[in-house]
Order: structure tokens, then C-alpha cells, then sequence
């Protein structure tokens, strides 16, 4: 089915940041976007949090509301810039008190409230490590997260703590301060965060931060093996900030907000740091999904620019396009949308919804910030992710039979060329935001390289006016409502269970998710396959894994294995999806070649 191009933007007013490509491409270098940065006073360095905090808080926008967080009932709490630089003045001095240092580990484990935004900054000041965790994860996950990235500090609130963190607090022994943000009383072992807060100055001066120092650390799953724990650094801002520019044509003075939770790399790049380098308000809605306070809140904060996941948009779709009309959108000037494939359907929605096309782009934990993307001056395909931003080189390398990009034995690959071009999605590395290792992993991240170019695991194609299309994933993760699902955690969790012998786990399509987690499981001897263990599991998975549980389980003696024993999940896969299973014998073989990048 063919979309017409959408070559109108529907902007008005001043001409988009980016407003000519090819000319921006060509005259575009990392060292001048790097000059937009003010850097640390006297040559000490780059730290994100001057950039984002202290820098605007010292000029002219001191007092403009650069936090506007909107808890559950609606309330509202505004930070200024001045008040946002005392706050996590304070914080990076409680580290500081604790003997928190330089490259130390501090996680999150909260809702979207302002202490959330004071923790990440503050961490960054005191030039120790941001690793915020999804709240909606169960204790397993939260756990290994916590374990794999040495957490030092915890930040988290009395409910989270009772429900996640009290069970699996023994086995994590690094783990020296636990801070509670919120309640009446502090469980045993834990620290009042506004109590030891009240008893901080708020005066702080960055340390020397070298633009190579690590400052946030966020986790990605891959097909096997634990997490990966992606490490950034602070050059990263350089980033965040060009392409929030670029591809969101942010502002100052925008109202932005970002609807991802900062649990996720888009929370953090464009859900914290890149509206604060602009100078814009951040919204930040602590609630989860509802039509009607959506539609509410983008009249109501008369949001300007709005980054979203296909996965909204859809849920959106389903009430059609009376309630957006039922509102005053007049302020909204951008809508763009990241993380799963945007159905060109969506893109064509926006326009009849909010009179503004939706621009999707694409990224990943890994690169940091938007690499592929629509832009406001630009003719939109619908369904296509768009053009690399200005800085980026992509390539389409040929694939081999595993499906990933073809490496020669001399560490050489090949770029796939001409029209309608398809191979593995890959990247020059050199961006400033792109990861500096997975921690503790130094043998998986060289594996993510090869022939001078990052591979991304995604497919795309490219077509003859050099836009970027999502064709498929290269390996078995599962992406459930825009969240990257790693299918070996899920499966190790579910053998855990008494009556499983193995698990296989799939993402099974969804029209609204994208995919949800489908589980085939093999019972051990004496187990019975029926109504009541399928719903035990499910009840299992969820007190253990909560929003990576699968939705479904099915039960199969017979999961299919790969010479070497692993299952196939690309064979459950097929049959699920009722596509012929191939030749098994060859999916056995790259089966077993497959390894873990
Ligand atoms: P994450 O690292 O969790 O941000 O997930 C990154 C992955 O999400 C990518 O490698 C893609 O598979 C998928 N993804 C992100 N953005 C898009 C997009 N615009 N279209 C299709 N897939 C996307």
C-alpha cells in the first residue's frame, strides 16, 4: 500500500532549527556543535549537569520554570533553574557526606518525581554514575541490575523499597545507602532523602569532569546472557543536545514533554538532559497512560513540542480523532515518536488528530541519542524513520546466513549499495554519544564492531532518496509497548518455577504493543499442562518479573533444540506466526553459530 510523502510539516511561525539538510550535513562538525556548550569554569572540564543546570541557572534564565512535574492527582510542582542548582547542589553534597565518589554507582528506583530529576543531576555533579531503573521491573530484574552495575547508592520511595527491594536486599552487599524519598518512617537500614537533604548546603562546585568520565549507565538486553549495562559518558551532552535540536526542533522556551519514563534511554537523553541544555520547561506527568488526561494535559500545559512511542499513539488511534479535536492543541508545534516501528497509519493520523504529521526517528540504549530521523523541514514518509541527523554516517552492511552483517575472517564487511539497499543497520562510531563499553563486558562490546562500523542488530533498507526503513530485528529480542525485552531473562526466571523443565520465549505481534512476551514451556515429570499451572506461571512470571512477565504460555514437550541444546525460538517464532519453518537443519546450524552480541 502506498503513502503519499506528507511534504508540509505543518509548521508555522519561525523556520525550523534545521531548516535546510543537505546544507547542515554538509557544513555540520561534532568540535562546533561541542561549542555550544559552555564547559566547566576555568578549562575543568565537561560535566552534563553544568550544562543542563548550573550554566542557566547563572544567566538570564535563572528563574524560569525548568521542571514542571505533575504528580498523580494532578498537582503541580515547578523548579526554577536557581532552585534546580541548589537542589542538586544538596544532593551531590549528601554523596559527597556519604563518601559517595567519582565513578560510583547511583541507581533510581522511582516514579517521575522531582526527586528523581534531583538525584540524576545531583549524581552527575558530584561526577558519580546515573543508573536509573524502570520502576514497573519485578525484584528479579531490579535485583540483577543492581548486582551487575555495583550499585552503591539506592534512591527509591517506601512502597518500591517494601515491595522490591526489602526481599533482595541481603544478596547485594555493595549496596552501602538506601535513601527514601517520600512516607512517614524509613524502614530499617534505609535513610530519610528529605532529612538528609535538609541537611546539606546547597552550594556545590563540580569537580574537574573529563568529557571521557563515565555519568550514566543504562541497561539493554540482548538475545542471550544477562543484561548489558551500556556505559556514557559525559561528552554525550554534545549530543543529546544537537539532536534534540535537530530532530525535535527544540527550543528555548519550549514546553516539552517526553512521555518516556527516565527507566528507559529516551527518559534520560530527551527526559531530563536535552530539555534542560535548551533551555526549555520539562513537563513530567508521574501518571501512567489515560486518554483523557493526555489530551488534558497537552491543552492545559500547553505543550509545544511532544515526544512520544508508537505504542501511545496507537492506544490513541483506537478513541479516534474526536477527542484530540475536543481540545485546544493550538500550542503544540511538533510531534515525533521513537522506539518501535510507527505505522505510517500513525503518521497519518497526527495530521487529522493534532493538524501536525507525527516524525518518527530511531535510536537505541547504545547510541545515546537520535541517530536516523524526520525533520520538520522535511518531506515525511510515513513509515519511514527518516535521514541520518547531520554528524552520522550509516551504512547497510550484507548479511550472512545468521542474519547478521557478513564478517570476513579478516574482520572485513561489505556496505550493501544502490536503490532499496537492505542489510544490518550500522553506524560510524565517533558520535559523542555513543556507549563507551558494556560494563564489566569487554568481550560483548568488541563483538558490537567490525570493519570500522557499529552494528546496531536492527535491518533496515534504505530507498533511492535516502531514507531509512525498519525492516526487522536481527536477533530475538522482543520490543513489548516500545520496552526491549531480553528473551533470556524471562526464560531463566520461568525455570525457576518447579514444574518447568524449559522455557522458549517469544515476542508474539500485537496491534497495540507492537509484540507482547509469549513463554512455550516443558513441564518436568510429574506436572499436569492445564488451566490452573498456565495461570500459576503467569502469576509466577509477574511477581518475579512484573512488566518483563510473559502474557501468555503455552505448554510443549517438544520445544525445538539446536544441535548444541538451545531452543529455537526462531522456529517458535515461525510457527506461531504460521510462516514456513525453513530448513531446519540450517536454522540449526546458524543456531548454533549465533553468539551473543
Ligand atoms: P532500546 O535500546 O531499548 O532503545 O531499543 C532500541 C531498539 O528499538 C532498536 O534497535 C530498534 O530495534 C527499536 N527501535 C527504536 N526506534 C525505532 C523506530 N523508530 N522504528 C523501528 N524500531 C525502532
Amino acid at each position: 500500500m502506498g503513502w503519499e510523502p506528507i511534504t508540509k510539516a505543518g509548521l508555522s511561525g519561525s523556520p525550523p532549527n534545521l531548516d535546510d539538510y543537505d546544507a547542515v550535513c554538509a557544513r555540520f562538525s561534532w568540535k562546533d556543535a561541542r561549542a555550544a556548550m559552555d564547559g566547566l569554569p576555568d578549562g575543568r572540564g565537561l560535566n552534563i549537569a553544568h550544562e543542563a543546570v548550573d550554566r542557566h541557572a547563572a544567566g538570564p534564565l535563572r528563574d524560569r520554570v525548568v521542571l514542571r512535574c505533575l504528580d498523580r492527582s494532578g498537582a503541580v510542582t515547578e523548579l526554577s533553574y536557581a532552585r534546580l542548582r541548589d537542589e542538586t547542589g544538596r544532593f551531590a553534597n549528601v554523596l559527597r557526606v556519604l563518601g559517595v565518589h567519582k565513578g560510583d554507582r547511583v541507581f533510581s528506583l522511582l516514579g517521575r518525581v522531582p526527586e528523581l530529576y534531583v538525584t540524576a543531576l545531583g549524581t552527575l555533579k558530584n561526577t558519580s554514575v546515573f543508573s536509573p531503573l524502570f520502576p514497573a521491573f519485578g525484584p528479579e530484574p531490579i535485583r540483577e541490575r543492581l548486582r551487575l552495575g555495583d550499585a552503591r547508592v539506592l534512591v527509591t520511595d517506601p512502597e518500591l523499597y517494601a515491595r522490591k527491594i526489602a526481599q533482595i536486599r541481603d544478596e547485594l552487599p555493595g549496596l552501602k545507602h538506601v535513601l527514601i524519598v517520600g512516607g512517614d518512617e524509613t524502614p530499617p537500614g534505609t535513610v530519610s532523602f528529605r532529612e538528609i537533604m535538609d541537611g546539606a548546603a546547597p552550594g556545590f562546585e563540580i569537580p574537574p569532569t573529563d568529557p571521557e568520565d563515565m555519568a550514566l549507565l543504562h541497561f539493554t538486553s540482548g538475545t542471550t546472557g544477562r543484561p548489558k549495562g551500556a556505559v556514557h559518558v559525559h561528552e554525550a551532552v554534545v549530543a543529546h543536545h544537537v539532536t534534540a535540536a535537530y530532530a525535535l526542533d527544540l527550543r528555548t522556551g519550549d514546553v516539552f514533554w517526553c512521555t518516556a519514563d527516565p527507566g528507559w534511554v529516551t527518559g534520560t537523553s530527551y527526559g531530563i538532559i536535552a530539555p534542560l541544555t535548551h533551555g526549555a520547561t520539562l513537563l513530567v506527568d508521574a501518571a501512567e497512560f489515560d486518554v483523557r488526561r493526555w489530551y488534558r494535559t497537552l491543552e492545559e500545559q500547553r505543550v509545544t513540542v511532544w515526544y512520544t512511542a508508537p505504542t501511545a499513539l496507537r492506544m490513541l488511534m483506537r478513541y479516534g480523532t474526536e477527542p484530540a479535536r475536543g481540545h485546544d492543541l493550538s500550542a503544540l508545534r511538533f510531534v515525533a515518536s521513537v522506539g518501535e516501528p510507527l505505522n505510517p497509519e500513525a503518521v497519518v493520523w497526527g495530521e487529522e488528530a493534532f493538524g501536525l504529521p507525527v516524525h518518527d526517528n530511531w535510536w537505541q540504549t547504545e547510541t545515546g541519542a537520535i541517530m536516523i530521523s524526520n525533520y520538520a523541514s522535511m518531506e515525511i514518509r510515513p513509515g519511514s524513520m527518516g535521514r541520518p541527523v547531520p554528524g552520522v554516517e550509516v551504512a547497510l552492511l550484507d548479511r550472512g546466513a545468521d542474519g547478521r552483517a557478513l564478517v570476513s575472517p579478516g574482520g572485513q564487511v561489505t556496505v550493501a549499495r544502490g536503490p532499496d539497499a537492505e542489510g544490518e543497520l550500522a553506524l560510524r562510531p565517533g558520535w559523542p554519544s555513543m556507549f563507551r563499553g558494556y560494563l564489566h563486558d569487554d568481550a560483548r562490546y568488541a563483538k558490537a564492531f567490525a570493519g570500522g562500523w557499529y552494528l546496531t542488530g536492527d535491518i533496515a533498507r534504505r530507498d533511492a532518496g535516502g531514507y531509512y526503513w525498519f525492516v526487522a530485528r536481527a536477533d530475538d529480542v522482543i520490543k513489548s509497548a516500545g520496552h526491549l525485552i531480553g528473551p533470556f531473562e524471562v526464560e531463566s526466571v520461568l525455570m525457576e518455577h518447579e514444574a518447568v523443565a524449559e522455557a522458549g520465549v517469544i515476542g508474539r505481534p500485537d496491534p497495540v504493543a507492537g509484540e507482547i512476551v509469549k513463554a512455550f514451556v516443558t513441564l518436568r515429570p510429574g506436572y499436569r499442562a492445564g488451566e490452573e499451572l498456565r495461570r500459576e506461571l503467569i502469576a509466577f512470571g509477574r511477581r518475579r518479573l512484573a512488566s518483563l512477565a510473559p502474557k501468555e504460555i503455552a505448554f510443549d514437550q517438544n520445544l525445538p533444540h539446536t544441535r548444541s541444546g538451545k531452543v529455537m525460538r526462531r522456529l517458535l517464532k515461525a510457527r506461531e506466526l504460521g510462516l514456513p519453518e525453513g530448513d531446519v537443519s540450517t536454522l540449526e546450524q546458524h543456531h548454533d553459530q549465533e553468539e551473543d552480541r
